[in-house]
């Protein structure tokens, strides 16, 4: 791996200490990381080096899968932090940055590779990015990578201008965009799980599956984030990203050989297959909730509504399902189901492909059930595969089967860890490419148009329960129903 410096703006924020200084660490302990390398933090407080290497230690002790035993575990990790408060936004700043970027290679002996993790409010990435080209940070003679978090853009004018915007700094393929849950391992397992399957990939396709579901719960209510969340809503926080991410992890078909672009390829081109909705028509494909008073774990909580920094009146989103249809031949007729929300019944992140059962019918066995296959991808990571078997101890009675294959979550790496490396490497198949962004954005342009205006009901759902009755009629048109967990 090359040698490189390490720019991280926004480093005294919450993704720092809580994802990226464990992911860096854990990496260094795996050997991951180059043998000489920098990481120059850049925030607003004042603090010596010596300050911020202290808060770095305290943030793996707090965060990291793997706790630092001592001081010396810990210490040739640390040695290679700097701090620099500055202002993002005044062009001065950027000069003292590069003078201690070119010390720092210069000390190392290390060529002038420069990865920019913009781990800061969305309103900086442009003037953060034209900043760099501006002071000659990004003109250094070796390479230059962009990782940028979500969100992109706020709709798909603003996420077109970004990206103009972006482009003025920096090349498509020198653009890492994360959407963290390309960086779960079960995720990236989709990859391989299939090819590497003959008996799923004979499977894969309208002839066998009769519908998929993608969802994504969460028992979490908005927290801190009102002042974020309520311009943003379920629809722009999870389900233009990471949901449609899922889908076409899912469904696309897998190139071979499964290179960046052949991958990004077909990620393209199975969102350009995507079923538009029209805003009229909105109302019959998409249900829109928001989460009042109810309990989480036998304790009280409030409405959606009443929560600090949320308006009283608020037309928010903070639970989406919709049911979506690829125009295809693999998937003709086979709808999808995508749910996300907030405030609900259980935490859970998992696909579920169910299975035709043509002989149902000819078969008396009431208590059969549809083969089911499914991707646990949080709290757990795990493939179960659903059978019916005769149990003989239950006189013959039919009975689900489950096939378990999991991985003890303590040894798995962190979303950021596959993503960081990957991005260190250069390799940006697990990260979303400005066509799939601006596609998905196309997509759900309609919808956000349409909960602006208030052309969808807004159903309000106890907190605990599994989202509002509406999204279980979506499936019942179809004859299906959701599959939970219990
Ligand atoms: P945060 O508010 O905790 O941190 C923001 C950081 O930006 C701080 O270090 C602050 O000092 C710095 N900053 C703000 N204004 C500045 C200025 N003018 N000059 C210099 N520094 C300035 O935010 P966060 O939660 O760490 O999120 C960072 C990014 O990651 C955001 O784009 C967010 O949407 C995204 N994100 C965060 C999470 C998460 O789990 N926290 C998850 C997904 C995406």
């Amino acid at each position: 791996m090359d040698a490189m410096t390490f720019v991280l703006f926004g480093s005294t924020g919450d993704l720092a200490k809580r994802k990226l200084f464990p992911a860096l660490y854990n990496l260094f302990l795996e050997q991951k990381l180059p043998q000489a390398f920098s990481v120059i933090n850049l925030g607003r407080k004042p603090l010596s080096d010596e300050e911020f290497q202290a808060y770095v230690e305290q943030s793996l002790h707090t965060f990291s899968r793997r706790k630092p035993e001592d001081r010396s575990q810990v210490e040739p990790f640390l040695r290679n932090f700097r701090y620099l408060d500055m202002d993002v936004t005044k062009p001065e700043g950027y000069r003292e940055l590069l003078k201690r970027i070119e010390e720092r290679e210069k000390e190392l002996n290390i060529p002038e590779n420069r990865m920019f993790y913009l781990s800061v409010a969305p309103e900086f990435f442009d003037v953060i990015a034209l900043n760099i080209k501006e002071s000659g940070l990004g003109s250094g003679r070796g390479w230059k990578r962009l990782i940028i978090e979500k969100p992109f853009g706020h709709d798909l004018p603003s996420a077109r201008k970004l990206n103009a915007k972006l482009n003025q700094a920096f090349e498509e393929d020198e653009i890492y965009r994360i959407d963290h849950y390309l960086g779960k391992p079960m995720v990236q397992n989709l990859e391989t799980l299939i090819p590497a399957n003959p008996v799923l990939k004979a499977l894969w396709s309208n002839q066998y599956i009769a519908n998929i579901q993608i969802t994504a719960s969460e028992t979490v209510g908005v927290e801190e984030r009102a002042g974020y969340y309520e311009g943003a809503g379920a629809i722009r926080d999870m389900f233009q990203n990471h949901m449609l991410q899922l889908l076409m992890m899912t469904a696309m078909h897998l190139p071979t050989p499964v290179t960046e672009q052949n991958v990004r390829k077909q990620k393209s081109s199975l969102l350009k297959s995507l079923r538009p909705i029209c805003k009229t028509e909105a109302a019959r494909h998409v249900v829109r909730g928001q989460y009042g008073a109810g309990e989480i774990h036998g304790q009280a909580v409030p409405a959606y509504r009443d929560e600090p920094g949320v308006d009283a009146a608020s037309m928010t989103d903070t639970f989406i399902a919709a049911r979506l249809w690829i125009d295809e031949f693999f998937w003709k007729d086979v709808p999808i189901y995508i749910r996300t929300g907030k405030r609900m019944k259980e935490k859970s992140t998992r696909i579920v492909l169910e299975f035709k059962d043509r002989l149902k019918e000819q078969n008396a066995d009431a208590d059969r059930m549809p083969n089911l296959l499914t991707i646990q991808i949080n709290p757990d990571e795990k493939i179960t595969l659903q059978l019916n078997g005769r149990n003989p101890l239950k006189n013959g009675r039919m009975e689900p089967v489950t096939l378990d294959f999991s991985v003890p979550s303590d040894q798995m790496p962190e979303a950021y860890e596959l993503l960081l490396f990957d991005a260190l490497k250069g390799d940006a198949t697990f990260f979303a490419h400005w066509e799939e962004v601006e596609l998905a954005w196309k997509w759900v342009q309609p919808l956000v148009e349409a909960f602006e205006e208030n052309l969808l009901p807004l159903h309000v759902y106890p907190a605990g329960s599994f989202g509002p009755a509406m999204a279980d009629a979506l499936l019942e048109e179809q004859g299906f129903h959701w599959w939970h967990d219990e």
